[in-house]
């Protein structure tokens, strides 16, 4: 039996994975496909503190499993399937193993949130992309539109303005959620247009994307707004569906907990973008991931 299993290698998973390798706890760590979660898919990174020159999210992700590794961290890649924990034995099931831990730490992020409109499932992979820095070069020359108005929406809209002939950001309020600093970087940049209040009802084509049908808020006009390519960028959902029943979670669906990490349940703790929260960065992440191992000692002995 482990003394503690993370379910996921995000920046939480592998800063926990980091801590318990160091602090000698007998732990493995369970990743679904690759490592770093929403940071391996992030165009670049300087705002994590040591990052001197911006870094490729990807690059950042793999040091953080190198590092991991390098100080006896166990990371193994399977697709969890089941989890139990309320026992004092937790169990975790995957699509290979069944494994037995005195502690848990979910670390399972949260993934894209739909906008829920006709061509979003439809056309996606044929236009439609979740992901800038994954499909953007995809559409050099191109015009492509942002759907959103966090920092993801403003980030993703200037690292296409790099290559795509014209971005198009929209966003259904005329005030944003991203940081300021971004957007005035978003409003300074020449092939971005910014179009708020607008809601996208309807992203247009037959086998690839043709644009998208938007109202304007203010006046009710509804036009079509040509594009090759649509980012939908509008907020995650946490991975929270296997943990349902047994952990407690808030109106959002994320975990309730506190800075401590502890959930309801004693002996699991959770940690990163899973975990209710006010900010969502890599290095409060990092920091989730570090508290829930030192939860984990204190619970152990
Ligand atoms: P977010 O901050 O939750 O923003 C989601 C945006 O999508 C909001 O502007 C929201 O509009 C809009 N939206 C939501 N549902 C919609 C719908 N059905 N139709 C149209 N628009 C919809 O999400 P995020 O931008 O992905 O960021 C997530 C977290 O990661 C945030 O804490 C963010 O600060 C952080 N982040 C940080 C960095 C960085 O620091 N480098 C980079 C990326 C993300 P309303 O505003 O009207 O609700």
């Amino acid at each position: 039996m482990y003394d503690l299993i993370i379910a996921g290698a995000g920046p939480a998973g592998l800063t926990a994975a980091i801590y318990a390798a160091r602090g000698g706890f007998n732990a493995l760590t369970v990743e679904r496909a690759f490592v770093g979660g929403q940071v391996a898919i992030s165009s670049t990174i300087e705002n994590y503190p040591g990052v001197t020159e911006a870094i490729p999210g990807e690059l950042l992700s793999n040091n953080m499993k190198r590092q991991a590794e390098r100080v006896g961290a166990n990371i193994v890649t399977e697709d969890i399937k089941s989890f139990s924990l309320t026992g004092e034995v937790k169990t975790l099931t995957t699509s290979k193993n069944t494994y037995e831990a005195k502690t848990v730490i979910l670390a399972m992020g949260a993934s894209p949130r739909l906008l829920g409109i006709k061509g979003e499932l439809e056309l996606a992979g044929a236009g439609v992309s979740f992901c800038a820095t994954c499909d953007g070069a995809f559409f050099k020359n191109s015009e492509v539109i942002v759907i959103g108005g966090g920092n993801t929406a403003a980030e993703d809209a200037l690292y296409l303005s790099n290559f795509c002939s014209k971005v198009t950001l929209i966003h259904r309020r005329s005030g944003f959620r991203a940081q300021r600093v971004t957007m005035d970087h978003v409003f300074k940049t020449n092939n971005i247009e910014v179009l708020t209040p607008v809601i996208p009802l309807e992203i247009l084509g037959e086998n690839a994307v043709k644009g998208v049908l938007v109202e304007d808020k203010a006046s009710g006009e509804k036009r079509e707004l040509p594009a090759r390519g649509v980012f939908v960028a509008i907020g995650r959902t946490p991975k929270t569906g296997l943990i349902a029943a047994e952990v407690t979670l808030d109106s959002d669906k994320y975990i309730a907990a506190g800075e401590d990490c502890k959930t309801n349940i004693p002996g699991v703790f959770c940690a990163g973008d899973i975990r209710s929260k006010r900010l969502r960065q890599i290095v409060t992440a990092a920091a989730d991931g570090a508290v829930a191992v030192s939860g984990v000692e204190e619970y152990l002995y």
